[in-house]
């Protein structure tokens, strides 16, 4: 098993930009419900959308500081390496929530790595016709990506390394780090 390694970005470092990025978040949504005549606390109108399982932690911190009256649904995407490049996919694991039209949407990612995750979900989810529809990631890793999807907010833009904590896993481990950190090399340790 790797081991985590040095920190990339310290848990201070997230905790500020994550309450930057609720307060850009509240603002963008309070100004889409003041042109509907509505008010932050009116129910029914913003769905929060993470994607299990990477998200749970930003997730969790992120909407415990938006003065917004919202639901939440969940999604799982998984992904799956098959013989070649071009046959690496992925594909939603149960049912979308499927009453999402004429809502504000924001989906909530970890991280935008190839953007096959966030290109499915953003297509999918748009399909229902929703009045709003905004992608938020914790990182951006600077990369080609496969599938070209933008991120409406974004954290932190990242080197394209592999990195583990606040909910980023390595073989299910080390979700619960504070920090974000550096795996070591194999063979480093
Ligand atoms: P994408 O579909 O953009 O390639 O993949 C995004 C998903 O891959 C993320 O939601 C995350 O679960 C996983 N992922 C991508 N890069 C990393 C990384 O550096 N560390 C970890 N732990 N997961 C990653
Ligand atoms: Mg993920």
């Amino acid at each position: 098993m790797r081991p985590p390694g040095e920190i990339l970005i310290g848990e201070r470092e997230i905790r500020d930009r994550v309450a930057s990025i609720a307060r850009e978040l509240s603002d963008a949504l309070q100004a889409d419900l003041r042109r509907e005549g509505h008010g932050v606390d009116v129910p029914g109108r913003v769905i929060f959308i993470p994607v299990l399982s990477g998200a749970i932690v930003f997730f969790a911190d992120l909407i415990r500081q938006l003065p917004v009256t919202m639901s939440t649904e969940m999604v799982s995407v998984s992904s799956y390496r098959g013989a070649t490049t071009a046959s690496l996919g992925v594909s939603v694991v149960g049912a979308l929530p499927d009453d999402l039209a004429g809502k504000h949407i924001v989906i909530v990612d970890d991280i935008l790595d190839t953007g096959r995750t966030l290109g499915l979900l953003k297509k999918e989810i748009g399909a229902q016709k929703p009045a709003s529809l905004r992608i938020c990631v914790l990182l951006r890793k600077e990369r080609d990506r496969d599938v070209p999807v933008e991120a409406d907010i974004t954290g932190f833009d990242i080197p394209d390394v592999f990195i583990v904590g606040y909910g980023l896993d390595y073989d299910g481990h080390y979700r619960n780090l504070r920090d974000i950190r550096l795996l070591e090399e194999a063979g480093d340790a």
